[in-house]
């Protein structure tokens, strides 16, 4: 099957950078069709592409993962994703409870290097079983997030995944969110009312003060060294260098080799 590297992608992402959100969005279904699925952990950037998804009415299936221990406010939020906007959210599950996990590896999340197996475990694992199912996944990356996300590109390769993440968001700024937010009834987490700049796990996610950077709150009790749960790959040091392989078909769509298909 050919091979397709991060570098491969680079003049393509050159051309994307000038489309919207909604516009990447329709590009990303076009290209991969019912190949595509959205990755969202009911976080508000989350919440906007899922509301751009129903809005558009793409047939965008929505996948979430239940890490067990998620806040209640988080499940609610994708409950109503559910009734309200019609979404068809895909709910992922870890192997094990939490309390199972526990029993047999400790409190993971209490060290440094337990946060990185606990995240593998509860968070990359469950979303890998529905590696081979999709050639795209669109996710909610914004560059004005900063830190690991700064240069996030539009179309990124997941190797985990064997798929494209599409970051329809990766241009949107601050300003931007919040004016989608205020035009729009897009269903967000009641959390980020309540101080949660990011929300993840209810045992590793506290509020932030206004003072403190966004992500302070994530996995305030290990020090600012463990600043992401590596379910998204660009948030790591070796993200895409060996690539991934995808159909000659999808390759033409997504280069515009065959057929009809704006770049
Ligand atoms: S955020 Fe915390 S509880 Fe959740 S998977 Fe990661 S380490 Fe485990």
């Amino acid at each position: 099957m050919p091979r397709l590297t991060q570098a491969d992608l680079a003049p393509l992402n050159k051309t994307l950078e000038e489309r919207t959100p909604q516009e990447l969005l329709s590009w990303a279904a076009s290209i991969f069709g019912n190949r595509l699925a959205a990755l969202s952990a009911m976080q508000m950037a989350g919440s906007i592409v899922c509301h751009m998804i129903s809005q558009a009415k793409l047939n965008i299936p929505v996948l979430f993962v239940d890490t067990g221990v998620n806040f209640q406010e988080t499940l609610d939020t994708r409950d109503r994703l559910i009734s309200e906007q019609g979404l068809n959210v895909i709910t992922l599950y870890p192997p094990m409870t939490m309390a199972e996990q526990i029993k047999a590896h400790g409190v993971l999340y209490l060290t440094p290097e337990g946060q990185k197996e606990c995240c593998s475990m509860r968070k990359i694992q469950p979303l890998l079983t529905a590696a081979g199912k999709y050639d795209g996944i669109v996710g909610s990356l914004r560059r004005a997030e900063g830190g690991r996300r700064g240069g996030v590109p539009i179309l990124a390769l997941d190797q985990d995944m064997n798929t494209v993440r599409v970051n329809v968001l990766a241009n949107m700024s601050d300003e931007e969110m919040q004016a989608y937010l205020t035009s729009n009834d897009v269903i967000v987490n009641p959390l980020h009312d309540q101080g949660f700049t990011t929300i993840s796990c209810n045992r590793c996610t506290t509020p932030v003060l206004p003072s403190e950077p966004p992500r302070a709150g994530r996995w305030r009790h290990l020090g600012p060294w463990s600043a992401y749960c590596h379910i998204n790959p660009t948030d790591r040091d070796s993200a895409g260098t060996q690539g991934i392989e995808l159909d000659q078909e999808v390759l033409n769509r997504l280069f515009g080799r065959d057929g009809d298909f704006a770049i």
